[in-house]
């Protein structure tokens, strides 16, 4: 894949940029472990004052910013500018809790037969992180916020259609004062991840993208002996039962498919419907979903913009179009669209077989497929039925239910009458092929720390 800035509303070329050279990436790397050395003997308040100089500088700088991301990836300005603003958010929550995360944890001295023992946290050292473009600003804040936070320095390979959004990344990153090193975008394409990975300075990695490349990178890991967090895809339930509030279900399912124009990991995918409330939803739900203005991500009036790519857009198309080869029903949308720009309808997608692609794969557009059930233990065989195990939601008012879902849904998050979506507070990650390992909250910053025991006799 070229490394280039490519608009996906009009499909223009704007800006290449040459992957880096052998030698390029290995002063980066000799940088990263230098800054390493400097960073983690820094206290924690200092690498807050530069987490929080960040912030201020992400909310400066917001509008400019969320163009250049819906230049690169085609996401409406308005949910490019809701995502600075969230980046900013998380920079000042690791700036504030950080301290308290990182605090060494007093053990029972006496069950351990010690005058005093306790574990501390220490960083691990640089650490890789292959991003995708969905989210190019979020997937990486939250990795690099509690990364640099614990003290270790971060080596970004970006998917290589936001170079620009990742040259920012470094650059806000050392404006706010982080030491030279501390973070560094590395424009390089997939084919150098493995000299990257295999390098002893590098310590660890994280991934968000798909299946594929989390194999390819588990891997490598895997024969170095190297800590992996795989942020993978995700193909989530929606269950809808009879006593849930279905209108208020319709409209939440409806953002729940199309935000990020479709393209988001834990983005609902699968329609879970009770037979006793099928009708009644469907109809909302198709008619919300219809009701969607497509079009130019920069006008404000926009609610679904240009998929990523033009693959991007071929896939989903395909996956449609052998559903209804094989039988399925449109509620609404299902046709592309001529003319310029990667766009796609919001689409409903009913009747669906376990032979049809969209039964098991996922669709990353705004494309429903819609399921009917007849009881709460069909509605969790068909939401467990994928290798998938990423984000999961239902919406019932029962309690009793409620208790049940929580427990039974085989996913990392579990949302009720709510979309499944990611706070700092909370940790996020998923099960099966969507992962393994947490990002955010303690849990993620801890992941890229050693856990030290320490024991005094
Ligand atoms: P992708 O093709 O896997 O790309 C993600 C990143 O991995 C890019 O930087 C890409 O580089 C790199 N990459 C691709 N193949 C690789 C390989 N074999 N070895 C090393 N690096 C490799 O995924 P995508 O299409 O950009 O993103 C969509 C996928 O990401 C979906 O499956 C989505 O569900 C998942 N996702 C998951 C989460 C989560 O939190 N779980 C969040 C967002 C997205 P190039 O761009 O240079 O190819």
């Amino acid at each position: 894949m070229p490394i280039a800035t490519t608009n996906p509303a009009t499909g223009q070329v704007l800006k290449t940029y040459d992957p880096m050279s052998d030698e390029q990436i290995d002063a980066a790397i000799e940088r990263s472990d230098l800054a390493f050395r400097e960073l983690h003997r820094t206290t924690v308040a200092q690498r807050a004052r530069w987490m929080n100089a960040a912030a201020d500088l992400l909310d400066a700088e917001r509008d400019d910013t969320a163009r250049l991301m819906t230049t690169e990836m085609g996401k409406t300005y308005a949910a490019a500018k809701a995502e600075v603003t969230k980046c900013a958010t998380a920079c000042r929550f690791y700036a504030a809790n950080a301290e308290r995360m990182l605090a060494d944890e007093l053990a029972d001295a006496g069950a351990v037969k010690a005058k005093r023992a306790f574990v501390r946290y220490q960083p691990l050292g640089p650490v890789l992180a292959v991003m995708p473009w969905n989210f190019p600003l979020w997937q990486v804040i939250r990795f690099a916020a509690p990364a640099l936070m614990a003290g270790n320095t971060g080596l970004l390979k970006h998917a290589s259609n936001v170079p620009q959004t990742a040259l920012y990344l470094e650059d806000v990153l050392r404006r706010a004062g982080f030491p030279e090193g501390a973070f560094t975008t590395l424009l390089v394409g997939s084919d150098a991840v493995d000299r990257i990975l295999s390098d002893p300075r590098v310590r660890a990695a994280t991934l968000t993208g798909s299946e594929g490349a989390g194999r390819s990178i588990a891997q490598i890991a895997g024969r170095e002996l190297k800590k992996t967090v795989l942020e993978l895809g995700g193909s989530d339930p929606f269950v809808v039962m009879p006593s849930a509030d279905l209108d208020r279900a319709a409209e939440v399912a409806t953002t729940a498919r199309c935000q990020n124009n479709g393209q988001s990991c834990i983005a609902a995918k699968r329609f879970i419907v009770h037979t006793d409330v099928f009708d009644a939803f469907a109809d909302k739900f198709a008619a919300n979903m219809a009701a969607l203005k497509v079009g130019d991500p920069m006008d404000e009036s926009t609610d679904v913009g240009p998929l990523a790519s033009e693959h991007g857009r071929g896939e989903v198309d395909a996956q449609v179009r052998d559903a209804i080869d094989q039988g399925a029903t449109v509620l609404c949308g299902g046709e592309q669209p001529a003319g310029d720009g990667w766009y796609y309808p919001p689409t409903v997608v009913t009747d669906l077989t376990p032979q049809m692609r969209m039964w098991s794969e996922e669709v990353f557009g705004p494309v429903a497929g819609l399921y009917r059930v007849a009881s709460y233990e069909e509605a969790i065989e068909v939401a467990n039925g994928t290798k998938f195990g990423l984000g999961s939601n239902a919406w019932t008012t029962d309690p009793a239910e409620q208790e049940r879902f929580a427990t039974d849904l085989d996913a990392g998050n579990v949302f009720l009458n709510g979309m499944t979506t990611s706070f700092p507070e909370l940790p996020f990650g998923g099960v099966r092929n969507s992962g393994y390992g947490r990002e955010l909250s303690a849990v993620g910053m801890r992941e890229f720390c050693n856990t030290k025991t320490v024991w005094i006799g």
